[in-house]
């Protein structure tokens, strides 16, 4: 395809975020399932039912990982639409694109190595931009809010689905434990690395909060920043229009 694999410049947080996903491409999905006890899916589902995403629609699905929305989104827009998974990662687009392939949904789905802060498509390409916890992962936010605004076209929706503030201090007691004693010790049983996945507990906590990300939203250009609690905020979805 024209948006073919290509190298991305890498700076130090980024080559850190790369070495944790190359390490656990092979065991993400099994992990999803142990840590959040299958909720992922669930909030997988509710993300993409509100989405607003229609048949036809052109969706870039940004560090779309292993595929999990990008499976979900391409029944919703059918063969005329299309979907654009887009990744840093190549280990965790290659275990996606097997996966899928698997389950008989290639079609009309590419594949594309990119760095969220600097996309490779012109100006107003996509009806909607899904992002599915990544952009916790990605070095300069801002950045790449930005440039999402810059591919949508005008009127099209930024959709994140990410960790935020639980909204309940004794389930936050409970979800710090579970973060910073459970999680750990999962990822060194099931996935020989727990490192990994200390670093995921802790890039969850430094993200921004509900409130913080929607006024980022705001900054980088986006208009009617609706924001939904999922599990008392452990996640949380933003909804963003291009103005
Ligand atoms: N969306 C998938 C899901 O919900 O299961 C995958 C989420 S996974 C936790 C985070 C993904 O973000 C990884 O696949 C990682 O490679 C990707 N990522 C990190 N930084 C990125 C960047 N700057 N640009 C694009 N993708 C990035």
């Amino acid at each position: 395809t024209h948006f073919g694999f290509r190298d991305v410049p890498v700076g130090d947080k980024q080559k850190l975020v790369g070495q944790v996903f190359t390490s656990v491409a092979r065991s993400y999905d099994l992990m999803n399932d142990l840590m959040s006890f299958g909720v992922h899916r669930l909030w997988k589902r509710h993300f993409v039912a509100i989405s607003g995403v229609r048949r036809g629609d052109r969706v870039l699905d940004l560090a779309g990982g292993t595929g999990d929305i990008a499976a979900l989104l391409k029944p919703v827009v059918g063969a005329d639409g299309e979907v654009v998974v887009g990744d840093i990662n190549a280990a965790m687009l290659g275990v996606g694109r097997d996966r899928l392939t698997d389950r008989g949904l290639v079609s009309g789905l590419r594949w594309a190595q990119l760095n969220a802060e600097a996309l490779p498509f012109p100006d107003n390409s996509f009806d909607a931009v899904t992002m599915a916890f990544g952009l916790r992962n990605v070095t300069d936010k801002d950045k790449a809010l930005a440039d999402i605004c810059r591919v949508l076209k005008p009127g099209g929706r930024l959709l994140v689905l990410e960790f935020s503030r639980v909204q309940n201090e004794l389930f936050n007691k409970l979800y710090d434990f579970h973060s910073f004693k459970v999680l750990p010790k999962l990822g060194r049983l099931f996935a020989g690395d727990a490192d990994s996945y200390q670093y995921l507990a802790e890039s969850i906590r430094k993200h921004p909060d509900q409130q913080t990300l929607k006024g980022m939203m705001e900054r980088a250009g986006f208009g009617k920043v609706e924001v939904r609690n999922l599990t008392n905020g452990v996640v949380a979805i933003h909804r963003a229009y291009k103005l």
